[in-house]
């Protein structure tokens, strides 16, 4: 690894933002003697409460790109499925319903796992590690762009990085998404994170969901004696310091089963609350030669399905494996034509994972819904088998989404009878609220390549 980036250096790739996208993709592409400058403002260890859980797709893509010993040596845990809580009822699924498959995902510091990314992409020959701030991308008279400047952490001067890719990998707050797409983000809800320490879970080595309580909250594992527990706080403003802990006594602590009574009580004594925005921002890249868009920059969901990581990792591997495809990255018609087929390939790899995060969310916000998730899904077969799947990052065909989305619907209906609660302005009201859900996300999300593979195996 290099520190030190000569003006007259051309670099094949220039990664802005070491995070979990960035890091990925330069720790996947450095070993292939690919040149990168990977640059960030920031590479000590951050407390996130982000990209902590890994489902199992995301651990799979990491599998395909050889890089799954960076999941080793900091306490991760495996997560072998979910536990789902509801009105003093619960069960649990596995993401194996038999033996023919052995998928897991797993839960971890994702500070300590982006350090472990970070050491390995630094490692490289090939890799030129930047400490700074990149103020703005660099372009030619065509407005190609052909690297950025930045501001160096400890001499505070201005540099030029040049480079025949700049991939800006620079997160949710990217500065750089509005030259290179139309995205328009939301703020959907708040989560609220806390860590309890040597709790003993119900269902340990699984994520849990807990549904009786007015706000959805779940927990899992992130090392040997830490779980953390994430609860949402709906709206778009983010809660005041006094409304946290008003919100996580009343809404949470009489929902919380005995086992977590006293590590719940000792993590409301540290008052060690994070808070973090929730977005939504559906992809809407604009082409433009000599940049790309990854991760969180690019697109968001909603984090209670923990989907966040396994489409960032795909879109590594997908972005990845069409660059490798070229001799080298001489060819800016030949580049151009591979980061176009990116952003058209990414739709079949994430779909399912962007409507499953957002679709989810809203199910688990709405009453009615709610119950009728938790019904179908205790069911067992394929219909908790099928619904796991599609949360794990497995099963990316919409159509078998769409399928279970509705179906759990249609047995909230049928529930009404039973209930005697059937007549026209209820059967509406689930029909009215289940559309509200889907549509947005049908057409932000659904494009005729959704439903297959094109060029590469995902
Ligand atoms: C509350 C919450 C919980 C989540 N939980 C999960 C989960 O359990 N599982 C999951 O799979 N996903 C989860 N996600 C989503 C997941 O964390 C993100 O998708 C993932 O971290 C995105 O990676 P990224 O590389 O795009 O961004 P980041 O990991 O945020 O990296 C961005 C990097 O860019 C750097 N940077 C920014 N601007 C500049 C600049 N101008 N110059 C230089 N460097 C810059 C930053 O320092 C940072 O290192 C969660 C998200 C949220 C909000």
């Amino acid at each position: 690894m290099n520190t030190l980036a000569e003006d007259n250096d051309i670099f094949d790739i220039c990664i802005v933002g070491a995070g979990m996208a960035g890091a990925t993709i330069g720790a996947y592409l450095a070993p292939k003697g690919i040149k990168i400058a990977l640059i960030d403002r920031e590479y000590t260890e951050k407390r996130r409460i982000v990209g902590e859980l890994l489902q199992p797709g995301a651990v799979e893509t990491l599998k395909k790109m050889n890089l799954e010993h960076l999941l080793e040596g900091f306490d991760a845990q495996p997560v072998y499925g979910y536990a789902l809580f509801n009105n003093g009822k619960q069960f649990s699924i596995s993401y194996n319903p038999d033996d023919s498959t052995n998928y897991h995902g797993v839960g971890s510091h994702n500070g300590r796992f982006l350090q472990k990314i970070r050491a390995d992409v630094l490692n490289n020959e090939s890799v030129t590690q930047i400490h700074g701030t990149v103020s703005e991308l660099v372009e030619d008279s065509k407005g190609v762009v052909t690297g950025v400047k930045y501001r160096e952490k400890h001499t505070r001067e201005f540099k030029t990085v040049k480079a025949k890719l700049t991939i800006t990998s620079d997160g949710f707050f990217s500065s750089f998404r509005k030259d290179l797409s139309n995205n328009v983000k939301t703020v959907t809800s708040f989560f609220i994170g806390l860590i309890l320490k040597d709790c003993e879970l119900p269902f340990p080595n699984h994520g849990h969901v807990f549904l009786s309580a007015p706000t959805p909250f779940i927990c899992y594992p992130i090392s040997s004696t830490e779980t953390r527990l994430l609860i949402d706080f709906p709206g778009e403003k983010a809660p005041k310091k006094d409304d946290i802990r008003k919100h996580v006594l009343t809404k949470v602590a009489p929902f919380l089963p005995a086992e977590f009574k006293e590590c719940f009580t000792n993590a409301m004594a540290e008052n060690d609350f994070k808070v973090m925005p929730n977005h939504y921002m559906p992809a809407k890249p604009v082409l433009r030669e000599g940049a790309v868009l990854l991760g969180d920059a690019l697109n968001m969901r909603h984090p209670i399905t923990g989907g966040g990581l396994t489409a960032v990792f795909s879109d590594v591997y997908l972005l990845s494996t069409h660059l490798l495809a070229m001799p080298d990255f001489n060819d800016p018609k030949l580049l151009h034509e591979k980061l176009e087929s990116y952003y058209q390939d990414r739709y079949h790899a994430n779909t399912n994972v962007n409507i499953m995060a957002n679709a989810l969310y809203g199910v688990m916000s709405n009453d009615l819904l709610k119950q009728g998730v938790f019904e179908y899904l205790r069911k067992g077969g394929d219909n908790s088998g099928g619904p796991i799947s599609l949360l794990a990052g497995l099963n990316k065909n919409p159509t078998s989404l769409i399928k279970h989305f509705f179906s759990v619907a249609w047995l909230c209906i049928i529930n009404l009878t039973e209930k005697n609660k059937m007549n026209l302005a209820n059967v509406f009201h689930i029909i009215k609220d289940a559309f509200c859900i889907i549509k947005p996300l049908a057409v932000h999300e659904l494009r005729p390549s959704s439903f297959y593979k094109k060029n590469i195996q995902h």
